[in-house]
């Protein structure tokens, strides 16, 4: 097994990864709350787990990967928002067709951007049961109390025998959670309380019995109940955005300690955000960009569109926690970047081996790992992969010689790093869909020919636009017409 090391939130340290079982590895990353389309922030995050769970797979592990679906309201401590049903009312529909909706579009934007499936993905709703046993064992642990049908954890209490700011590096003091609590409006004790349970207000639509009220769960407990049912007690990863460390890590934390005694995980990972105009991505602040209106080209940002594959390695080429900022620049530098790779790798099979090498692969290969052990660096990853495509140029103009057996190591690395662990997709690996595909495009292209040879511009036109829409991209130039999905 490869030796990895990883940059430990709860440490501050750049840790060796031992599993606490043997070439077992559990996974839990912080799902998305399905009330709004997801904006490429949102998929930065999963794309970072995405690759390290790649990588993790790679090197021989088996991993339980689980990815929770936030579809039980989106509360804030004070309960004064609930996303979904505020979506709901608004949108005159059942808070389950907003999560059904989201849910939906959730898993189309993460298949298009070509992201593994978790093993798990359990929903808020489904482990409300959980949830309540839960909420009862903090009770009798006496770690939280009851004010008017909502139970509160009581934070205080638990600091004197444990560490509340353990994550987050918070002095008690100044880990007031940062919610919009109106003066009067809250049954907490002291503001650093967070909510375990809420009594539902009549205008609130999602609600279940429990002993203490009609009501629903805190958010910060769906996580700790689904995680540990199932990776156990205590679990090798937590990941989850930089913004989520406090409070929402720090309580589920707290919550486990209260229930088992324990703290629930080994390595916590945090990813940094994605920038838009140089503040963070964001839905509430109405600072975004979708998905889809990225590789359409249907927005007022970008100067074209950029396939999915393009953003991909655009956000491989930043570290998961540096932040990263979206521009019309930066995206082509990295098409730019991907069509190089694309190329380089398309040109391995035209290389013709020697009896002898005049490079050393061995030691490339053994980089580009040590890149990846190093903490899942992805930018010095690529770097290599750039030295790799330099290799391809120079054997190909017979300025460097490989033999044999070096060019089968070096077309299975670059391709193992490139589609496997980066997880870019190209329009070079074959399978029937996309011959099928191809086919069908190479068609149209041809009939949009026809059409502006015939001076029916409005066909062309049509046929450019259409295909647009659907993600695919028709560039005209000297040669003809190329296409990009
Ligand atoms: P949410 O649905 O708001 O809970 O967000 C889902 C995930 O996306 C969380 O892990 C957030 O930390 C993450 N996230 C939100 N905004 C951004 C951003 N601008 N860049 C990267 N990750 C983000
Ligand atoms: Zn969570």
């Amino acid at each position: 097994m490869q030796p990895l090391k990883i940059q430990n939130t709860l440490t501050g340290k750049k840790e060796l990864f031992k599993s606490i079982t043997k070439g077992f590895v559990g996974m839990y990353v912080c799902g998305p709350t399905v009330y709004s389309n997801v904006h490429v922030g949102n998929v930065r995050t999963f794309m970072s787990f995405d690759m390290i769970y790649r990588y993790l797979l790679h090197i021989g592990y088996k991993v339980r990967y689980v990815r929770n679906i936030t579809d039980a309201g989106h509360l804030t401590d004070d309960a004064s928002e609930d996303k979904i049903s505020t979506k709901a009312r608004l949108e005159k529909l059942e808070p389950m067709e907003i999560v059904q909706k989201y849910t939906v579009d959730f898993h189309k934007i993460l298949q298009k951007y070509n992201l593994l499936p978790p093993s798990i993905e359990p929903t808020a709703t489904g482990h409300i049961v959980e949830q309540i046993e839960a909420v009862q064992q903090i009770l009798d642990a006496g770690l939280a109390y009851i004010v008017n049908g909502s139970v509160y954890f009581d934070v205080l209490k638990y600091n004197e025998t444990n560490n509340y700011g353990i994550l987050s590096k918070r002095k008690i003091e100044d880990s007031i959670e940062n919610t919009r609590v109106l003066e009067g409006q809250s049954d907490k004790k002291n503001p650093q309380d967070f909510a375990l349970w809420k009594r539902a207000e009549p205008e609130h639509i999602q609600r279940w019995n429990s002993p203490w009220s009609q009501g629903f769960p805190g958010w910060h407990l769906e996580c700790t109940v689904m995680s540990t049912k199932y990776l156990g007690e205590q679990f090798d990863i937590h990941g989850g955005g930089m913004d989520l460390k406090f409070p929402h890590h720090e309580c589920e934390i707290a919550q486990s300690e209260a229930c088992n005694h324990k703290a629930p995980v080994k390595y916590w990972m945090h990813t940094n955000m994605l920038n838009l105009n140089g503040k963070k991505m964001s839905k509430s602040t109405g600072n975004h960009i979708l998905p889809q209106e990225i590789y359409t080209g249907n927005n007022d940002i970008l100067s074209k569109a950029f396939s999915p594959s393009v953003t991909r390695f655009f956000m491989m080429q930043a570290h998961y926690s540096s932040i990263l900022d979206l521009s019309n620049e930066a995206l082509l530098a990295s098409e730019k970047g991907y069509n190089r790779l694309m190329e380089a790798i398309k040109n391995l099979n035209k290389l013709e081996s020697t009896s002898s090498s005049t490079i050393n692969i061995e030691a490339w290969k053994q980089k580009c790992y040590d890149a990846m052990n190093d903490d899942f660096n992805t930018p010095i990853l690529i770097a290599h992969l750039f030295e790799a495509v330099k290799y391809i140029n120079l054997i190909k103009d017979k300025k460097e010689s490989i033999t044999k057996q070096d060019l089968e190591i070096l077309a299975e690395t670059i391709k193992v790093f490139t589609y496997e662990v980066l997880g870019l997709t190209s329009s070079l690996q074959t399978n029937d869909d996309s011959d099928k595909l191809t086919g069908v495009v190479e068609l149209l292209i041809q009939l949009r020919k026809e059409a502006k040879e015939n001076k029916n511009y409005a066909l062309s036109d049509e046929i450019r636009d259409k295909l647009l829409e659907k993600g695919i991209q028709l560039k005209d130039n000297r040669e003809g017409t190329t296409f990009s999905i």
